[in-house]
């Protein structure tokens, strides 16, 4: 017997998941939320959120995004833990989903699976994976190896300075390695993170290998200096990669449509190629990336989503 398609499936439950959950639950189309193996999306690997609005202390990165839960599912959004969607197929609707090995259908779609850790490219960087190389300062900075170390980060943005700082509190000194002389980085965070006493700026400077000491732990990184092509060493503990995001869209393949870097492209709402697709958030925003933006991407997909439903069954 064919399964019954539920009227909405949203992959995805970061911000812009969750929020497109939201509407949608409101407008009772009963949706189901896809957590993938992150549940509650990258935000989740964050401290303290200091730039949602609404929150003039911040908030706790997980905290927000529990109580998005607990505010979607309240309005009946069901929401599946660990679930992993293996393939999709939007040649027809109902759309045919492949679900922890079983068959899932959806009315409409909603992708909202966000984006992933950048890497440096390097097989040193694998074989140190977890010995010393991680990509989220909040998830391990304060690990027994890392205290009173001196740790290195990589990047010149936002997340390379506010890794850089949150690391001062445990590490002896930080090295913020950047391969331009400039921070990408907004004003405040930059500044904060080049007052610190404790961070010392690499500028012009790319890792070429991460090197290893006794019992296979990383203990330093090789540098070349892209200026005046010098090369260095420098002792650390800890490699904290923070150089951007790759979108997660490579089951979307051949059938969305997507810019170069593999970004969703939408039109000015939240609308696909595929009639009854919609994308949200940081899979399809390679400007703004930022949980409040997400949550507009995601409430704009729910409200797309419904209005698509709503002339269908007229
Ligand atoms: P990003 O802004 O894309 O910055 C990535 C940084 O990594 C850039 O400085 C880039 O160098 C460098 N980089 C990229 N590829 C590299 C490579 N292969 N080798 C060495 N360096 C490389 O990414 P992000 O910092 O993760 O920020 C993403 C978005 O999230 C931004 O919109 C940011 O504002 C936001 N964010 C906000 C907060 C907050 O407000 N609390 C915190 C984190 C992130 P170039 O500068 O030379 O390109």
């Amino acid at each position: 017997m064919s399964k019954k398609a539920e009227k909405v499936v949203i992959i995805g439950s970061g911000c812009s998941g969750l929020t497109a959950a939201l509407y949608t639950a409101r407008a009772q189309l009963e949706p189901i939320v896809l957590t993938g193996a992150m549940p509650g999306g990258l935000l989740t690997t964050t401290s303290i959120v200091e730039n949602f609005p609404g929150w003039p202390e911040g908030i706790d990165g997980t905290e927000l995004m529990i109580n998005l839960q607990q505010q979607a599912e309240r309005f009946g959004a069901q929401v599946k833990f660990g679930s992993k969607v293996e393939s999709v197929d939007l040649s027809s609707r109902p759309f045919n989903l492949i679900v922890d090995g079983d068959e899932m259908k959806a009315q409409t779609l909603i992708v909202a699976t966000g984006a992933g850790h950048r890497h440096l490219g390097l097989e040193s960087e694998k074989k140190f994976d977890k010995k010393g190389v991680t990509y989220c300062a909040t998830c391990d900075g304060a690990l027994p190896m890392f205290r009173d170390q001196p740790l290195v980060v990589v990047g010149g943005g936002d997340s390379a300075c506010e890794e850089a700082t949150y690391l001062t509190r445990f590490a002896s000194k930080v090295y913020l390695i950047h391969r331009r002389d400039e921070l990408r980085a907004s004003k405040v965070m930059a500044e904060r993170a080049l007052a610190n006493e404790k961070i010392e700026p690499v500028w012009n400077s790319e890792i070429t290998e991460i090197l290893g000491g006794a019992e296979e732990m990383v203990s330093g990184v090789s540098l070349k200096n892209n200026k005046n092509g010098k090369e260095s060493k420098l002792d650390c503990a800890g490699v904290f990669i923070a150089i951007g995001h790759t979108p997660n869209t490579q089951i979307f393949q051949g059938q969305l449509d997507m810019d170069d870097s593999g970004y969703i492209l939408r039109d000015e709402g939240s609308r696909t190629n595929v009639e009854g697709v919609f994308v949200a958030g940081d899979c399809s925003d390679n400007v703004y990336r930022q949980a409040i933006t997400a949550s507009g991407m995601g409430c704009a997909a729910g409200i797309d989503a419904e209005r698509l439903l709503a002339s269908e069954n007229q």
